[in-house]
């Protein structure tokens, strides 16, 4: 087993810079490696990456830290999944609710793959996803994802919070248990005769000396592209948003509910993401297809924002280097690679890349680690491109090529031709062993949400062959289910009480 290296400077204060350094605080600290943070106020962080995946609450469990204590002070809300809505004009698939998976979805998701397979192959049965899963029914309610103590099923949830607060929350709990943090802004990297990182040279002359380093510094991977050269692989083929512009607006009056909202325009698509405080919105868009300008008009049309409201530009830097582990230096966050933000994956990526790096150190493995965070990345961005290749939209040009892309992998391929030939979906991404990425639940859930199937014109009445499931009794075991959850401002509430 490797010992942990004597020294770690975090290049990058950002999200994913503190939530690594607590990360490698925790592994490493008993072994005595000194921790220090670097990053420049003058600089300051993108603030924006306000929506998260489950894999925060084991983040947050993993470093002992309750709701009450940080949900409050990030003005965080709950998150049951994201709904997508004007992704597909195909009647009665105009919009569908992408759920984080729970234990309960044991005992409906056969039933939902059922009936997919027998709509692909032409059987007029229900298969939209909605009705068939809880978290669609506890957000749709207006209901928190919290498993009252009572409930028997694990119920997967993630988060929104307010990236900044989340930061400076992240900061304040890392420096309370030792780790170093420093305002210099870096000018230069030196390197030593064998290419490995030796320090960093601040604009004032300061010279900061470790052993091991990591690359948090955002687009600009002042470390890993600026001074290790690393190869930086676009996405541009098959992702086509590269910029998005970015508003707050008050909440809508009835509260808010426990989700994210996506909503297709005629570039992109924009976010609404609610805090405790605020919504927080964006329009991702493609600027092959339309100006900064414009894309601003449709979102504060879309918002009903006055023209002197403040809203902000963004180009993202879409793509992943080909190595994160190069020499003595790992890259996190936008400095090893950015998904466009329709899952909201990044600080997943954050999360996995750290704990698997741990892993991987102690038994030193590099190649196997940076193979492993590649295939992620291209895991998650095949699922990310299906969005877009199997929409139903096809009003704009950005649409009708969106749904013509053929730059597709050949993992996708696999996945979308299982669809369309009526084949088992479940089976073929066991066999790709791409579910680690995304869950069949995920792929049947999109796949069916946009209504990929047979149009209703050419669907046979079902026939003795088919099993029906009576959709009253999936409502009654759905909705039964759901109203064992608290309501959203409810739960909000009493983590304010105990806060
Ligand atoms: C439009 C958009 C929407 C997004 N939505 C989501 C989402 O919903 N969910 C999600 O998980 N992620 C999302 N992301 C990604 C998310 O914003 C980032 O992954 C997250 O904020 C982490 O950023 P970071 O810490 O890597 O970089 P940054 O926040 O940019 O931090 C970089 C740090 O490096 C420092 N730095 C840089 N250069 C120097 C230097 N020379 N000297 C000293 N310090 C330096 C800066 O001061 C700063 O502290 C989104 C991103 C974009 C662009």
């Amino acid at each position: 087993m490797l010992a942990p290296p004597r020294s770690v400077i975090i290049l990058g204060g950002g999200t994913a810079g503190w939530m690594t350094a607590n990360l490698l605080h925790r592994r490493w600290s008993e072994h005595g490696t000194e921790i220090s943070l670097i990053e420049s106020s003058a600089i300051g962080i993108i603030g924006v990456g306000e929506g998260s995946t489950p894999q925060l609450k084991a983040f947050f469990d993993t470093l002992g830290i309750a709701e009450s204590e940080w949900m409050p002070r990030c003005n965080a809300t709950y998150k049951a999944g994201i709904e997508f809505a004007g992704w597909s004009d195909r009647p009665g698939y105009e919009r569908y609710f992408h759920p984080f998976p729970t234990d309960v979805d044991g005992f409906t998701q056969g039933q939902f793959f059922y009936s997919t397979r027998a709509r692909r192959t032409g059987r007029d049965v229900p298969a939209h996803p909605d009705p068939f899963f809880i978290q669609t029914r506890i957000a749709r309610e207006g209901r928190a994802p919290v498993a009252p103590p009572n409930f028997p099923f694990l119920v997967s949830y993630g988060y929104h919070f307010d990236a900044h607060l989340i930061g400076a929350f992240l900061r304040d709990f890392g420096t309370s248990r030792g780790i170093e943090h420093v305002d210099a802004k870096i000018a230069s990297v030196e390197l030593n005769e064998q290419g490995d990182v030796k320090a960093l040279v601040a604009e004032d002359g300061r010279r900061f000396e470790a052993e091991f380093f990591v690359d948090a510094s955002g687009f600009r991977a002042a470390i890993v592209e600026g001074a290790l050269k690393e190869p930086h692989r676009p996405f541009g083929e098959n992702l086509f948003n590269d910029r998005a512009v970015v508003a707050a607006t008050e909440h809508p009056k009835g509260g808010v509910q426990a989700c994210t909202r996506s909503i297709a325009k005629s570039a992109g698509w924009i976010w609404n993401i609610p805090l405790t405080n605020r919504v927080g919105n964006g329009y991702v868009y493609s600027s092959r297809y339309i100006d900064p300008d414009d894309a601003e008009a449709e979102l504060r049309e879309h918002l009903g924002l006055a023209g002197n409201a403040d809203v902000r530009h963004l180009q993202m830097k879409c793509g992943r280097i080909e190595r994160s582990w190069v020499k003595n230096c790992l890259a996190v966050g936008l400095a090893q690679g950015f998904l466009e933000p329709l899952e909201a994956t990044a600080l997943h990526i954050v999360i996995n890349t750290v704990e698997s790096f741990l892993d991987a150190w102690e038994e030193d493995r590099r190649d196997g680690f940076n193979a492993a965070i590649a295939r992620r990345y291209e895991g998650i961005r095949d699922y990310l491109v299906c969005h877009y290749r199997t929409a139903l939209r096809s009003d704009t040009e950005y649409w009708r090529d969106a749904t013509k892309n053929d730059a597709l992998s050949d993992s996708l391929k696999g996945v979308i031709t299982a669809w369309f030939r009526g084949q088992d979906l479940e089976e073929e991404v066991k066999r790709q062993d791409i579910g680690k990425f995304y869950l069949p639940l995920s792929w049947h859930c999109m796949l069916a949400g946009y209504g990929n199937f047979p149009s209703a014109d050419m669907l046979k009445p079902p026939g003795p062959d088919i099993v029906q499931f009576d959709m009253a009794d999936v409502d009654r075991f759905v909705g039964g289910c759901a109203m064992n959850f608290p309501m959203h401002a409810e739960a909000l509430g009493r983590l304010e009480e105990t806060a």
